[in-house]
């Protein structure tokens, strides 16, 4: 029944096909002829299937496992180079009518304060966010068609676009709230959003049921194919994610490389981006309550196969993972990370707020709880270039022209001036002398590795413009 080119949820992530492959990865997780012939593959740079990637995960072998990294490494470096792009969410919403067992904004839950931003309090939001200095943001609502409908996410998109502070912007706005229909894509398509964003949380049919007692939610068909809707209202960047914990990590990998093997088989083209998240302690949910937890080398190994099987795919670690966790996985392939995050309703403008109530209004417990600035700091002291670049939605560079940057090794002649110019603006305006005395140094260092030299005399002087109040310059 398994057909990666069918649009029935049930065909293209078949159970049957799953189990097939868990049980290929365990019969072959010893065969090191197999798993070297794969590893050798994955060097292409082309990718691997779920099957193959699923015996690298089952395998045990430390000397091979150190190779997947190393090439997890090396692919990361080739494709992404050290830039690291950043963002934050901002929760507009968390009224619900969905029974997620391990989501405190599930609708029974009577002692979280619900909370629903007004436009006026959007700006206040906005204004906070672009005084740390970000200009991405994924925004995120529970799922409620009276208090969240669409129309209220279209005018916040609008509200969040429309608002210029000092020399603060936000340039492109993700967006993360749950399945809708073709019509609603093709509308969020049209308020000009970035990415759309859906976790499967589990691609496990009967947990995912379970999972999800009640509400529209409960659909696992619905919301297993939303991506495919997504793509037919026009949104060509979707991201993929799984919550783990939930399920079985191993099936859970599975399942989401032939989500995204499903996507380039019917759409021409993969996931923009994978989000890997694990479950947190949050408000009446005990994470101990879900026992498929996974550990922190686990976690690892997942992000460093995501990377060499799905090469052109971003990965996305949020504040969940503590700095400890985010700087193990960073080289492993790992190209954005949130920063200063609040998962409050309202958090940004008012965390004062949020500290004195009874209740809270959180989503989950944020582990990595520094600011904007000491994240920035702390990339640049480990190598890595804070972007805040938005160019390529902007410049038309969706779908599968990313990665036809990405195949032509342009990225060092389009994204690393795009970092360059993006991280100077953030130190003009937003750092702390030390961050910004690290940063001009970096600049200087990272602007000789443009290779064109055209390219490289336009950056120089744009970092000169910057210097001098311009701002928004991109290739
Ligand atoms: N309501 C929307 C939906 O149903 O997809 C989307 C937004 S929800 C605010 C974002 C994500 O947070 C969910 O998809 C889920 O994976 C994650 N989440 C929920 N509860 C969590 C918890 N306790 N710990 C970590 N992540 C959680």
């Amino acid at each position: 029944m398994y057909n990666a080119k069918s649009l029935k949820a049930e065909e293209f992530i078949s159970d049957e096909e799953i189990r097939e492959t868990l049980a290929y990865a365990d019969a072959n997780k010893d065969n090191l002829e197999l798993i070297d012939a794969i590893i050798a593959k994955a060097k292409e740079r082309k990718g691997l299937t779920h099957r193959e990637a699923s015996v690298l995960l089952a395998c045990e072998n430390e000397e091979k496992i150190k190779e997947c990294y190393e090439l997890a490494e090396q692919i990361k470096k080739d494709f992404y180079g050290n830039r690291i792009v950043m963002f934050a969410p901002l929760y507009l919403s968390n009224y619900c009518v969905n029974g997620c067992v391990y989501c405190p904004y599930h609708m029974k839950n009577k002692h979280i304060a619900r909370k629903k931003l007004t436009q006026e309090e959007i700006v206040k939001e906005v204004t906070a966010l672009q005084d740390m200095g970000h200009k991405r943001l994924a925004i995120e609502a529970g799922e409620d068609p009276v208090n969240n409908p669409i129309e209220y996410i279209l005018e916040s998109i609008q509200t969040i676009y429309s608002i210029k502070h000092k020399n603060g912007a936000i340039r492109r706005v993700n967006v993360n709230i749950a399945a809708t229909t073709v019509e609603n894509y093709r509308k969020l398509k049209d308020a000009g959003i970035g990415t759309y964003i859906l976790f499967q949380e589990t691609y496990h049919k009967e947990s995912y049921e379970k999972l999800h007692p009640t509400g529209p939610k409960h659909d696992y068909a619905y919301h297993t194919e939303a991506m495919d809707r997504a793509m037919e209202g026009g949104i060509d960047d979707v991201g993929l994610g799984v919550l783990f914990g939930l399920e079985m990590y191993r099936y859970e990998f599975a399942g989401l490389l032939m989500h995204a093997e499903h996507l380039e088989a019917v759409h021409g083209v993969g996931p923009h981006t994978i989000s890997v998240p694990r479950v947190k302690k949050a408000d009446d949910i005990d994470p101990s309550a879900f026992d498929n937890g996974i550990s922190d080398d686990t976690f690892a190994k997942i992000c460093a196969l995501i990377r060499i099987s799905v090469p052109y795919t971003g990965m996305i670690i949020s504040t969940r993972e503590s700095q400890a966790v985010r700087e193990k996985v960073l080289p492993l392939g790992v190209s954005q990370i949130s920063g200063a995050s609040k998962t409050s309703v309202g958090g940004y403008a008012d965390p004062e707020a949020e500290k004195e109530s009874e209740t809270t209004s959180e989503q989950f417990d944020v582990s990595d709880q520094r600011t904007l600035d000491e994240v920035v700091n702390w990339l640049m002291k480990m190598g890595y270039i804070p972007s805040f670049c938005t160019a390529c939605y902007r410049e038309g560079r969706t779908g599968d022209r990313f990665m036809t940057l990405c195949k032509n090794m342009q990225i060092l002649n389009c994204c690393h001036p795009n970092a360059l110019m993006t991280l100077k603006e953030y130190l003009e305006d937003y750092a702390s002398e030390e961050t910004r005395k690290i940063g001009m140094e970096l600049i200087e260092k990272e602007l000789e590795k443009i290779p064109n030299p055209k390219v490289k005399q336009t950056t120089y002087e744009h970092i000169h413009d910057i210097a001098e109040g311009k701002r928004d310059f991109r290739f």
